[in-house]
């Protein structure tokens, strides 16, 4: 298509990594806040974002475009239409069998998504709040 839309096109999809980047920072602050303390760039199946080794709860923080939510933010684009879709939908079956790989060794696996974290901070935070259970070494009791 034409240079401009191209250009624009890629600007657009920098924008949506570098803000799934910063999101992730916002969970991890929010998280390290409430006391609770994780490992980043696990060596698990997928490189879950946030583990929890004691917990064995891997988290991991989707952008709605590069795992095919299925959200607003999560169009195909229409510029090489097929490359995306098939590369989106290996995306997304890797997902799936990461996520199988990781239960089967018994971790928990929570997803968050952009679009969720960026409308509902709050609630997606006590979804992993939930799973995690209590920070163990938030104040004296830390057995
Ligand atoms: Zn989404």
């Amino acid at each position: 298509m034409d240079k401009i839309s191209k250009e624009r096109r890629s600007w657009n999809m920098s924008r949506i990594r570098s803000s799934n980047t910063s999101l992730e920072l916002e969970v991890r602050k929010a998280l390290h806040a409430l006391g609770f303390r994780y490992r980043l760039r696990s060596s698990l199946p997928g490189h879950p974002d946030i583990v929890f080794p004691k917990k064995r709860v891997a988290l991991f923080i989707n952008g709605c475009f590069w795992h095919s939510h299925g959200c607003k933010l999560s169009t195909i684009p229409t510029t090489r239409h097929d490359f995306w879709a098939e590369k989106l939908g290996n995306n997304k079956n890797r997902d799936k069998r990461v996520n199988g790989q990781l239960k089967a060794m018994g971790w928990r696996v929570v997803t968050l998504w952009e679009c969720e974290i960026k409308e509902q901070f709050e609630r997606e935070l006590a979804r992993v709040v939930k799973v995690i259970g209590p920070a163990s070494n938030h104040g004296i009791r830390n057995i």
